[in-house]
This record gives structure tokens, C-alpha cells and sequence, in this order.
């Protein structure tokens, strides 16, 4: 008898989704995302306890087609990509087929859709990952998702959330994150009933900073717009006379998908050298426009790390933009 076991279809499905969703603002970011790629103009997401008990997530969007609601929970299922090809040059937030898959896997969720163009629409449950049957439903054109009781079924995950009130600050603050990456949707995000975050939707991005960061920041900033090298960067950048005690502030997205990038960090705090004390930090909102085909996005199943075949344009480009706003725009340090 060998010691080795075959993991079952559920377990290896658990095992997964802890890659995806580790609390409820990686739920978020993903039910998020796929309403942006869905084309959406207005989000609304809705948290009860921090979202732990409650989220839902309503755009309208392109809607999902009552026979398309059972393959979409799957995993791998995706209508975003369909061959190796296609990872070359990602032009969507999601298109690993993975995030309802993993979300309903470990929670309660129900998906309430309707394309434009039918008369009915229709939404499924998926409770733990057992997935029933598609009903048709009224709906309003667009998807809603909701998702209860997250980790009920994995005791393990549940005991690593914090309380209530930072699980909600994590959601608001992946919710205005990507408000600011897409000022052209509207974007709502109510906790417990109150209204945290209200973007217009306008589609200037200083209305969406406007809304995260509130009227005095925003009249504060600086703006930074240059390309070199077939690298755009453009947004705004904190006033030298108002640096932050940590990098929090610093916002970059890549093609308008929010990313953690240490040489965006670094170009931008070597740009302020002599602007600001060195134990403090510059904050910006720059999004960089560069060819998908140059960044890799595929680096790990949350998203948040991308890969640039060429680091040094990227550096180049915001390191300028930096600089010459700070040079034009204030005195000399
Ligand atoms: P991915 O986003 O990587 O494709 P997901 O598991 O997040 O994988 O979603 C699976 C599929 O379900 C998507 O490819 C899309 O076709 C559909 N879908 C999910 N959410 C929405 C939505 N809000 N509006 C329209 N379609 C959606
Ligand atoms: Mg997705």
C-alpha cells in the first residue's frame, strides 16, 4: 500500500482557491474586476460585517447567458482567453477562469444575470462549491453577485480574519484602488449602510482621486503626464510640501489594472531626492500605458505582481514625468 493519495476533485478546488481569495477584499477585487471586463459603467458593492457575512457586487455590465451561469462557477472557465496565444497580450483584468470557481468554493454565492437583449434573466447558488440549478429570474440588465457566509466551510481561513472593521477598511481600500484605475465608472462601495466611497464616474481621473482622497488632497497634487520609450505615464503626484510617513499613498496601475511595482516605487522616490526628507515618502496616482505584450501579468494567481520584459523604460519614463512636474511646478529644494 503506498503512502501517496490522489487528492479529490474538492480538496485540490480548496487547496486552489486559498491562492485566490484569502478575505473578503481579494473577493472583492475579483467579483470587482470581472464587472469591469464585463464593460460596466456603474458598480455598486455592498458589505455587511466587513463582508465576512455579506457582499454583493452589481454592475451593468454585459450580463451572463442562463446557459453560460453553470460553466462560469467552474474553474478554468473563462470567456476572456482561449488559447496559450492569448496570454501573450492580456488585454482583461481576469482570464485565469478562477475566481468564481474559488469564491463559491469556500462560501455561499448566488449570481443574478441578464443580457441585455433577453427578456428573463436568470441566477444560480452555489453553496460550498455544490452548484445547482439555473432558474430564470427578473433582473435588471447586468450581474449581480452575492456572496455569504465566507470560510464558514474552512474553519482554518476564517480564524485568520481580522475584525469587522479592518476586514471593511481592506475592501474600501482595494474599492478605491480601483475607482482610481477606471474614473470612467461609476463607483459605489456602502459598509453596514454607510456610503465610503461615491466615484462619479466621470471619467477624469481627478474626479476619482477627488472622491478616495477628498477635496483639499486633490487640489494639492501635481500633475505628471510624459512618455519615453513607448512607455506612457500620467496622473498625479503628492506636493513635495506634504510627504507621507509610508508608501500607502503610492498608487501605480499598468494598462488600468492596479499592480504592486517596486520599480514604479523606486523611480518615483528617486525622482523626489532632495524634494522631500529621506525618511519620508512621495504619494502618486500614475497609471502607465505600455504595450500588453511588454508586461507579464501572469506571475502569481492574485494579480498584483507583473513582470516587465524591459524594467528600464518603465523606470525611465516615470523618473521623467516625476521630474519634471516637481521641476516645473515648485521651487528648487
Ligand atoms: P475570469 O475573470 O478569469 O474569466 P472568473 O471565474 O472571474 O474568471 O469568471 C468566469 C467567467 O464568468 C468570465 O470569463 C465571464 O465570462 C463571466 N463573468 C463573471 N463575472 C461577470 C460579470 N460581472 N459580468 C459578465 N460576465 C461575468
Ligand atoms: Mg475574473
Amino acid at each position: 500500500m503506498g503512502r501517496i493519495n490522489q487528492l479529490s476533485f474538492e480538496v485540490a478546488n480548496l487547496i486552489a482557491a486559498g491562492e485566490v481569495v484569502d478575505r473578503p477584499s481579494s473577493v472583492i477585487k475579483e467579483l470587482v474586476e470581472n464587472s469591469i471586463d464585463s464593460g460596466a459603467t456603474r458598480i455598486t458593492v455592498e458589505i455587511q460585517h466587513g463582508g465576512v457575512l455579506y457582499m454583493r457586487v452589481t454592475d451593468n455590465g454585459s450580463g451572463i447567458l442562463p446557459e453560460d451561469l453553470p460553466i462560469a462557477v467552474r474553474r478554468h472557465a473563462t470567456s476572456k482567453i482561449k488559447d496559450a496565444t492569448d496570454l501573450e497580450a492580456i488585454m482583461t483584468l481576469g482570464f485565469r477562469g478562477e475566481a468564481l470557481a474559488a469564491i463559491s468554493s469556500v462560501s455561499d454565492m448566488r449570481i443574478i444575470s441578464k443580457v441585455p437583449d433577453a427578456a428573463m434573466g436568470a441566477s444560480i447558488e452555489v453553496n460550498s462549491g455544490r452548484v445547482g440549478r439555473v432558474t430564470e429570474q427578473g433582473a435588471q440588465d447586468g450581474t449581480t453577485v452575492i456572496v455569504e457566509n465566507l470560510f464558514a466551510n474552512v474553519p482554518a481561513r476564517l480564524k485568520f480574519l481580522k475584525r469587522d472593521i479592518t476586514e471593511a477598511a481592506a475592501v474600501i481600500g482595494v474599492a478605491e484602488k480601483i475607482a482610481m484605475s477606471h474614473p470612467e465608472i461609476a463607483f459605489r462601495v456602502i459598509s453596514d449602510g454607510n456610503m465610503k466611497l461615491d466615484s462619479p464616474g466621470d471619467g477624469r481621473l481627478i474626479s476619482a482621486v477627488r472622491a478616495v482622497y477628498g477635496k483639499d488632497i486633490a487640489l494639492s497634487l501635481l500633475p505628471v503626464d510624459c512618455t519615453v520609450g513607448g512607455v506612457r505615464a500620467y496622473g498625479y503626484i503628492s506636493s513635495p510640501s506634504a510627504p507621507r510617513a509610508n508608501r500607502n499613498y503610492q498608487n501605480f496601475f499598468i494598462n488600468s489594472r492596479y499592480v504592486k511595482t517596486r520599480t514604479g516605487s523606486a523611480a518615483l522616490e528617486q525622482a523626489y531626492t532632495s524634494y522631500i526628507p529621506p525618511e519620508k515618502f512621495p504619494g502618486c496616482v500614475i497609471n502607465l500605458e505600455l504595450s500588453p505584450a511588454s508586461v507579464d501579468v501572469n506571475v502569481h494567481p492574485s494579480k498584483l505582481e507583473v513582470k516587465f520584459s524591459n524594467e528600464r523604460p518603465v523606470f525611465e519614463c516615470i523618473y521623467h514625468a516625476v521630474r519634471d512636474a516637481l521641476t516645473t511646478n515648485t521651487l528648487k529644494p
